[in-house]
């Protein structure tokens, strides 16, 4: 049985996932899901591909071969390695995948690597995440994360919002675990994920009792349920290329007195500790750069679709349209330098490697303000352009696709192929899968407000101030020496 079947028979375990009122019965065959799971099998199943399998897996201790992502950099070549293997993934999904290619199987590897150093303040950390990690690995399994309290009042703090069934807590312990109660929202792809990783995004309160933990759930666990937003999917791969294949579904996930075993709790309500395993800054570094090699395919596709909008209808002689195409590419140049520049810069901690952290957390804050930049751009591009094609590509077989033919002609193609592409542009642009995903690209590292803050207050600030105080001494005192 290949990956991707192996997956399918593991998303047939009961779990607990409601979409339209119901609770789905078997998500391989319900519409709202089987394109996407069909996409992820198939990139699963490259894993075994004889021309991309040493790209994409390596051998483990055991003989077995294990995803890329897993791979521990124990060299600077291990970071290329590493991202060849995501940009393999993300080149085959032009980066509207987010969650199969290895951001949060990286994020495990920094807590794996660092398991150490966390046991100060997580007693048995080290020993629970070892078994987790090497479980997870060797099982090739898919991990998502959630880590935000559902938005019901961002003014107050979880503890102030009393009795309300609300962000998830732990509301007793047992011998066997805690027992948590709550939501968390959102994680990105769980319906199809094997494992959640609770946690905690921000830096919560002392005063937070009971908020401050860090688990893994199995997405079958008993008492969890994964309550979806409305499927964005579609069956109709020619007239939704995107929708149809790359739905990743988000979800709220509840915990309805949910036992979580002990060997899965790795912080039990320890908010110091939360926070310092959360800004290790070799597990962000490690987790990130799957995240930018991921940016610069979606940009590039991006670019692609505007550059192609543009010659199918005779613009690119314009200035402004010429600027606009170069803003684009700019964008990809931009991102890809920094993502070289990281990887060229890795540092060592220790015995491990991780791409430089400065120029990929620019990278990722950049990416927040370039995604709709771009998207704004195609839609200038275009204009009226991608709606002014037929509801489905079946007009052209119709008994008027004779005018169909005439008049949806571009200026380098035929209506047919001019079609095709303005459905493509448009499930990336305008559908709700498009809009979703600019929200994405927005918000899925935290506000760009917020973001943009923490790169102040992080970025090691020390070398430019002293040069200017240098400058300044110096400048004194050669004016002195003149004098
Ligand atoms: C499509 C999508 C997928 C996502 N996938 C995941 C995932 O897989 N896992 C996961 O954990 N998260 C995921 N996220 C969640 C994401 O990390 C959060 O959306 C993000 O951190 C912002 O939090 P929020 O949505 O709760 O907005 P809020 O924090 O509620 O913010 C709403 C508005 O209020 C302002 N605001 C609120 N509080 C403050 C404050 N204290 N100071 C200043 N301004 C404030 C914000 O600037 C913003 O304008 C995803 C988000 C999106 C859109």
């Amino acid at each position: 049985m290949g990956a991707g079947e192996r997956l399918k028979k593991r998303l047939r375990d009961g779990r607990n996932v409601w979409i339209n009122g119901e609770r789905v019965r078997d998500l391989v065959s319900h519409p709202a899901f089987s394109g996407t799971i069909e996409s992820i099998a198939s990139l699963l199943d490259l894993q075994d591909h004889p021309d991309v399998r040493d790209e994409l897996t390596f051998e483990i201790s055991n003989g077995n071969r294990a995803n890329m992502a897993f791979l521990i950099p124990e060299t600077k070549e291990d970071i290329f390695r590493r991202s060849r293997a995501f940009r393999l993934w993300s080149g085959a999904t032009f980066g509207v995948m987010s969650r199969v290619a290895g951001y949060y199987r990286s994020q495990l590897v920094g807590w794996y690597v660092h398991r150490n150093i966390f046991e100060n303040e997580a007693p048995k950390f080290s020993d629970k995440m070892k078994r987790y990690f090497e479980w997870v690995r060797e099982n090739d399994l898919l991990l998502t994360a959630a880590g935000h309290d559902p938005q019901i009042d961002r003014s107050k703090t979880a503890d102030e919002l009393g009795d309300l069934y609300t962000a998830a807590r732990i509301v007793k312990e047992t011998e066997d675990g805690i027992i948590v109660r709550g939501a968390k929202m959102i994680a990105t792809g769980a319906p199809y994920m094997d494992e959640i990783m609770i946690s905690s995004h921000k830096k919560r309160e002392k005063k937070e009792k009971g908020f401050g933990s860090m688990f893994a759930i199995n997405v079958n666990t008993p008492n969890v349920h994964l309550i979806c937003r409305e499927s964005f999917s579609s069956d109709n791969k020619e007239d939704h290329p995107l929708s149809s294949r790359f739905d990743e579904m988000d979800a709220v996930i509840v915990f309805d007195d949910a036992l979580i075993p002990w060997e899965r709790v790795f912080i039990k309500d320890d908010i110091e500790a939360m926070w310092k395993i959360r800004n290790d800054p070799f597990v962000t570094a490690i987790s990130i750069h799957e995240t930018i090699v991921r940016l610069v395919s979606k940009l590039e596709f991006v670019a692609a679709i505007g550059n192609d909008l543009a010659e199918s209808i005779g613009i690119t002689k314009y200035q402004h349209v010429q600027a606009k195409l170069a803003e684009l590419f700019m964008q990809v140049e931009t991102i890809n330098a920094l993502l070289l520049s990281a990887e060229h810069h890795s540092n060592k901690y220790d015995d491990v490697w991780a791409p430089s952290i400065d120029p990929m957390v620019t990278a990722k804050n950049l990416g927040m303000h370039y995604y709709p930049r771009a998207i704004e751009i195609l839609q200038q591009l275009s204009a009226a352009g991608m709606l002014q094609t037929p509801s489905s590509t079946a007009e052209f077989h119709s008994e008027i696709g004779e005018f169909v033919n005439k008049y949806y002609r571009g200026a380098d193609r035929n209506a047919e192929e001019r079609v095709k592409l303005l459905k493509l542009a448009w499930d990336l642009v305008g559908s709700p899968l498009g809009s979703r995903h600019e929200l994405y690209e927005r918000f899925y590292a935290g506000d760009s407000v917020r973001a943009f803050a923490s790169q102040y207050l992080e970025y090691d600030k020390s070398n430019l101030i002293k040069r200017v105080q240098d400058r300044i001494k110096s400048k004194i005192s050669s004016e002195l020496s003149f004098q």
